[in-house]
């Protein structure tokens, strides 16, 4: 059996349980064959040259993980800057929030070139190895130029935008013939295949062999949505955690009178997070029966922050919460309860089964796991409603979810409204369905989709 390779920003040791279902489902497969995981060790180290980064070793039960520090410039350039102040908002269509800046660009390869240098020593030539989203892009592309021949894919977490809002990137061309390196790309939906194709018809001289298959710079490439999954029993039995079981009576006890309306994310400008508040605003205002009831727990935790976008977007959401809680609030109720604090995943589960209706409603999201795992923590015989936005990848599974445009506020104000009404039967039924599709693409199922079609990939 050939050996794993996993290359990702950061690497977690698959065996501790907060390591969360990507990590769980990405050791379970590096186990099965004894394998490696390469990723930057989250140490930033100040005085350093950039482009250098000791390597080192850790062995967790048969899986070792190799790690890199980075300089103080490479992080700013590398991770800050390219990855999240250019691919990160550009890829979730935010042209405006972009800045493209030539050190990014430089600091991006380096590093790139850093992780191909200390991780070509470490491979064999019958590895297969699988590399993790828009940090990486370049990675197998600077594995080539050492003479690595290995099989090798690449998983985008992130949306891949439309062909036009790709361009805009001065980098673009080198970044989608750094694809070409790969043998296979996995992505999130087929709308982000719909525009890999796009962009592959309209930029490169490039020949479309078929749905999936792409040739250009001499080489072929296989091209596949698969969407990740959360790992099921993991959520499920974290749900069975005194931390969860307590939070959920804690919210019970405290929510018995009113209707819980929940969200989750990381503070981040693509979630939505200004509309949603305004929608919740549009349901108190036309749904005046909800006054003195519906609560929103909003937890928005912190992430990036030394970014600008994420500073401004922290003020905007303190000042719509206090402004709903000042305009409808009264002694014995405030209508938003806004966290900008992290929840421990072992709360969650408690925290997602005592609400009505998760609003899960980005602006554009690869993905989106708080919407699978709200599905998997709920009670099949009473459980809430999922309102999702049809700009989450999850969408294109999640088609029983109640689907709204998070631009629309006054339709979503709707949707809530909707979903607090739902009678028991149909909440039963959307959710019975709902929860097939989150158990049966499960992670483990996409982590499997994924290496036994890399495994199965003509190369050349
Ligand atoms: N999460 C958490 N604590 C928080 C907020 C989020 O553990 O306070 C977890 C959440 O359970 C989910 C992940 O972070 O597993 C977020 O994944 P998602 O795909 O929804 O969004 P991303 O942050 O990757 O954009």
């Amino acid at each position: 059996m050939n050996r794993l390779v996993v290359v990702s920003n950061r690497t977690a040791d698959p065996r501790k349980s907060a390591a969360g279902g990507l990590a769980v489902a990405v050791g379970q497969a590096l186990r099965a064959s004894g394998g490696l995981w390469f990723g930057w060790s989250g140490k930033v180290v100040d005085g350093r040259s950039p482009g250098e980064g000791e390597l080192r070793l850790q062995q967790a039960g048969n899986v070792q993980l190799a790690t890199v520090d980075l300089s103080r410039e490479d992080y700013n350039s590398y991770y800050l800057g390219y990855s999240n102040d250019v691919l990160w908002p550009v890829f979730h269509y935010r042209l405006d929030l972009a800045h493209f800046d030539a050190d990014y660009i430089s600091g991006y390869r380096r590093v790139n070139q850093l992780f191909a240098q200390r991780l070509a020593g470490l491979l064999r030539p019958d590895d297969i190895i699988w590399v993790h989203d828009y940090h990486l892009i370049p990675l197998a592309a600077e594995l080539r130029a050492m003479g690595c021949r290995q099989r090798m894919g690449f998983f985008l977490h992130i949306p891949l935008p439309p062909p036009l809002l790709l361009a805009a990137v001065p980098e673009h061309e080198w970044l989608m013939r750094s694809l070409f390196a790969y043998d296979l790309v996995g992505l999130q939906s087929n709308t982000d295949l719909g525009h890999f194709s796009g962009y592959i018809g309209a930029e490169l001289p490039a020949d479309i062999l078929g749905e999936h298959m792409f040739r250009a710079f001499g080489k072929t490439l296989q091209v596949q949505a698969m969407p990740i999954g959360i790992d099921v029993d993991e959520f499920t039995a974290l749900g069975r955690s005194r931390e969860a079981q307590d939070t959920y009576a804690q919210m019970r006890q405290e929510y018995s009178r009113r209707r819980l309306l929940l969200g989750v994310e990381r503070m981040d400008y693509s979630k939505g997070l200004p509309l949603r508040l305004q929608a919740f605003r549009q349901l108190l205002q036309n749904y005046p029966e909800n006054l003195g009831s519906a609560t929103l727990i909003q937890i928005a935790s912190p992430s990036r922050e030394s970014v600008d976008a994420y500073a401004s977007l922290r003020r905007e959401l303190e000042s719509l919460s206090g402004a709903i809680n000042g305009d409808f609030g009264g002694l014995d109720w405030m209508p938003v309860r806004y966290i900008h604090r992290n929840v421990s995943r072992r709360r969650l589960p408690g925290l997602y089964r005592a609400a009505s209706v998760a609003l899960v409603t980005p602006l554009r999201d690869g993905m989106n796991l708080v919407a699978k795992e709200f599905v998997a923590a709920q009670d099949p015989d009473d459980p809430g409603v999922l309102v999702l936005s049809r700009f989450a990848g999850a969408a294109e599974q999640l088609r029983d979810a109640l689907l709204v445009n998070p631009y629309d506020t006054r339709h979503t104000a709707e949707a809530i409204q909707r979903a607090l009404q739902m009678p028991l039967a149909e909440r039963q039924q959307r959710h019975q369905a709902l929860l097939h599709n989150v158990r049966t693409q499960d992670v483990h199922w996409w982590c499997r989709r994924f290496l036994d079609t890399l495994a199965a990939t003509p190369l050349g």
